[in-house]
């Protein structure tokens, strides 16, 4: 079974030669992304993107619409509405990327509840799942999607947290994005967390061209990492990269509700 890298960012201009990546993706057994916005001025490109990167396999580029924590400055109330009129027309497989980052400044932290709220509104009523962003905030996510009663799951992307935090996401129907942070050696509490998972609790990532792992850190990190990061998974927990792939290529189509 091939991989799925479920966080990365293509449509950046970091990524110059679209069509030597896409056959070398294909060649490393790469069967599908996932790229989540992160303001209304990416939608458009978005959007743009997926037609044209992996043509005329229509089905390799999926996506997510949604107001990123980092990108305050650039959301306007309107855009609450742009989202809500491209989710419909667009149809994303989730709305994302969405969430709280309260290693920003504190100030912040009404405004990015108030976005992260009426985003996870906007997921309940198009019943769609999530790519959460959570830095520093995991209780307040959670408490947010309790109060909301939120359903429909989704990925905490770059998952680092602690076991406790891992179960508390589990059981609200998340499964965790495991990217490039684990491959340095100082990560010694996520090398401990990742090994307690079930199988059904993870998708791989890479969050290109950010996040570059231990072993391309001064490179522009791209999903061609993911076979290397899924080894390390598959050392750290005793299993086969096989089974890495397998289990987190069926957890991600479970959870953005794709068919196998
Ligand atoms: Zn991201």
């Amino acid at each position: 079974m091939g991989w799925i890298d479920s966080h990365c960012h293509l449509d950046f201009d970091e990524f110059e030669n679209l069509p030597d990546l896409y056959s070398n993706l294909i060649k490393s057994g790469c069967t599908g992304i996932l790229v989540p916005a992160i303001s209304a001025q990416y939608f458009p490109r978005l959007l743009a993107f997926k037609k044209q990167f992996a043509k005329p396999n229509t089905e390799f580029v999926n996506i997510a619409l949604g107001l990123h924590p980092y990108f305050l400055a650039d959301h306007k109330e309107q855009h609450l509405h742009v989202l809500d009129e491209y989710i419909t027309k667009a149809r994303p497989l989730a709305v994302g990327e969405i969430g709280l980052d309260f290693a920003l400044d504190i100030q912040s932290q009404d405004s990015q509840l108030w976005w992260f709220e009426n985003q996870v509104q906007l997921a309940i009523n198009h019943q769609l799942p999530l790519v959460v962003h959570c830095r520093k905030a995991h209780d307040q996510v959670a408490s947010v999607l309790r109060r909301l009663k939120f359903k429909h799951g989704g990925i905490i992307h770059a998952f680092s947290g602690s076991v406790q935090q891992a179960q508390n996401y589990l059981q609200l129907g998340f499964v965790l994005g495991l990217g490039g942070a684990l491959t340095y050696d100082r990560a010694q509490a996520m090398h401990k967390m990742i090994k307690t998972l079930p199988n059904e609790a993870y998708v791989l990532e890479t969050d290109s061209p950010d996040m570059a792992p231990a072993f391309a850190r001064h490179e522009t990190n791209s999903p061609l990492n993911i076979p290397r990061i899924a080894q390390y998974i598959a050392d750290l927990r005793g299993e086969s990269m096989q089974q890495i792939y397998t289990y987190s290529t069926q957890n991600f189509k479970r959870i953005m509700k794709l068919a196998d």
